[in-house]
């Protein structure tokens, strides 16, 4: 099952287990657990501080826990984690045997603290690019703390259970029987959810910190270019994100950024924030901001005040929130969100296997969608508002190739329709004769663009009629010591290399700024002279 050259790299990692676990298979007669069993073999026959026997007698079969040696209970995988969750199997094999995770110890202790019963039910795709980090965060926390349990579901091992819940999109997490949340979920992120008290915590951490001279509020390309330029310059630099790495976090390969022939974006964002860590810069993960407060004089101090009520202060702000998928805004469309309803097809295609799909949009994202989603669905019909498609000319004439794939131009999405909780059709309008048509189908690919995270400086900064947030070609707002930079901007073609470009610009403005208030000009030159 495993190739020669993931098994020698396997047993490279097993090499590092410092006490032995045990992988515990629940199994039946099915195919899926034949497989099971020879993947689990297979492992425990690398290293012999693993072991493996059949004696689970859990509901989910095929399925296997990973304990430690004399222990029966551990996270439980209700999947054959290859594919893009291989490095989270290898994980949950060193983790268990006593391998030390790459966390943050206040992390760590967080989760060790989390009291309650915490049973999370993970539903994730093997192909799907979001779900390890998913499946990693509740890996960890139910090996670090005896109150959290985990199980990880394969959706493609487990249809019957799927169709149940109505689970279309991944990864998708229940804890407890409810519905604990959809897509990318950073360890912090669900154990914030989880810390009640955290927010106060938080919020006292942020109010004792000292101003800074350049704040960036925001953590994708754009913010960690700033960061990065900004530090260098030897001034006391923050960043508060809400998700560090931003939107590129979410996106499957990179191969436009200048000097990188090909990435992924989650490997993006670590090393965004890799680099940015080099140098001395305060980041504040997983922070909103809520508010900006220009400074009351020239040169005086800009407030930002945070969604958990802290405020920080700035001799300088360079706003880089960027900007988040655009809804269609039809009726269905919030109600089938992730019931039939998605806006990733990367990671949510395969749940739509043999199926009939829709998306709804032309644009460049649109039309790759549409090319990706033929290979896996029955059928996909592609809906654009305007007289043609506006993709690149190849991406069009590839999308006409394909035989299984309707174009509509000139139509205008009016409703998503569903019965029994999931989507089951999509109404449109042919906007030249009026007639409205209905297609039967049970997945809905919203690919419309993306709106800028702007709603927050309404009345504050300037922001053109899409909201986009008004700069001149230095990076200045119409406020002093505000600088934007990236996706919220209104700087054209929303791209990775042009936001970390207005990043770096907008930090330079910025400490261009700054070196003329008397304040800064004099820690400027103290670190010149150091
Ligand atoms: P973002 O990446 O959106 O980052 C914004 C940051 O601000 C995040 O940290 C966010 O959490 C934070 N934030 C938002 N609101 C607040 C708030 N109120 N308080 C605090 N923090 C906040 N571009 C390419 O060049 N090549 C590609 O191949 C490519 N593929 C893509 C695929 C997908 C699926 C998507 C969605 C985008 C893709 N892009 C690609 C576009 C690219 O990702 C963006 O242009 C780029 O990330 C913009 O960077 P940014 O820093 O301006 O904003």
């Amino acid at each position: 099952m495993l190739d020669t050259n993931l098994k020698t790299q396997l047993q490279a990692y097993l090499g590092k287990l410092q006490r032995p676990i045990r992988l515990i298979a629940s199994l039946d007669a099915s195919a899926g657990a034949a497989e099971m069993k020879e993947l689990l073999q297979e492992v425990a026959g690398l290293s012999d501080l693993v072991s493996f026997d059949e004696s689970g007698t859990d509901a989910r079969k095929p399925s296997f826990v990973i304990a430690r040696d004399g222990e029966s209970t551990g996270v439980r995988f209700a999947a054959i984690p290859l594919g893009h969750e291989f490095t989270s199997l290898v994980l949950a094999l060193l983790w268990t045997g006593g391998h030390p995770p790459k966390v943050e110890a206040a992390v760590i202790d967080q989760i060790k603290g989390l009291e309650g019963d915490f049973n999370f039910e993970m539903y994730m795709s093997l192909s799907c690019h979001n779900c390890p980090d998913v499946v990693q965060a509740l890996t960890l926390m139910s090996i670090l703390n005896p109150a959290v349990k985990a199980t990880v579901i394969d959706g493609g091992l487990y249809q019957a259970e799927v169709e149940e819940r109505q689970i279309l999109a991944v990864p998708m997490v229940f804890l407890n029987g409810e519905l604990f949340g959809s897509g990318r979920m950073l360890l912090e992120e669900i154990v914030a959810k989880l810390d009640v008290k955290s927010d106060e915590r938080e919020a006292a951490k942020l109010n004792a910190k000292d101003p800074y001279d350049v704040l960036i509020v925001g953590g994708g390309p754009a913010g960690a270019a700033a960061a990065v330029y900004a530090a260098r310059k030897g001034i006391r630099v923050g960043v508060a994100a809400e998700r560090f790495g931003g939107q590129t976090n979410d996106t499957m390969a990179i191969e436009n950024y200048i000097s990188v022939l090909e990435t992924d974006g989650p490997k993006f964002a670590a090393a965004l924030e890799a680099q940015v860590r080099h140098y001395d810069v305060d980041i504040m993960n997983l922070q909103r901001a809520d508010k900006i407060i220009p400074a009351k004089e020239a040169g005086g101090l800009v407030q930002v005040q945070m969604a958990n009520g802290a405020v920080l202060h700035s001799r300088s702000v360079i706003l880089s929130t960027g900007a988040r998928w655009r809804n269609v805004n039809v009726p269905g469309e919030a109600e089938y969100k992730n019931k039939g309803v998605a806006y990733c097809p990367h990671c949510d295609g395969p749940l739509f296997k043999g199926k009939d799909v829709a998306v709804i949009g032309g644009g460049n994202s649109g039309v790759e969608a549409a090319i990706d989603l033929a290979g896996i669905v029955k059928h996909v019909t592609l809906v654009e508002f305007a007289d043609a498609l506006k993709a690149d000319a190849v991406l069009v004439s590839k999308l006409k190739s394909l035989p299984n794939v309707t174009i509509n131009v000139n139509a205008q999405t009016t409703e998503i329709t569903g019965a029994g909780g999931k989507v089951n059709g999509m109404s449109f309008k042919d906007r030249v004769s009026g007639e409205v048509k209905h297609v039967a189908l049970e997945g809905v690919f919203v690919q419309i663009g993306l709106v800028p995270n702007t709603e927050w400086l309404k009345g504050t900064v300037d922001l053109s009629r899409y909201g986009e947030i008004e700069i001149d070609a230095k990076g200045h707002t119409n406020v002093p010591g505000v600088f934007a930079a990236g996706d919220c901007t209104t700087v054209p073609y929303k791209q990775i290399v042009i936001a970390a470009g207005d990043g770096s610009k907008a930090a330079l403005s910025a400490f261009d700024y700054l070196i003329r208030q008397p304040v800064v000009a004099a820690r400027a030159e103290e670190a010149v002279a150091a």
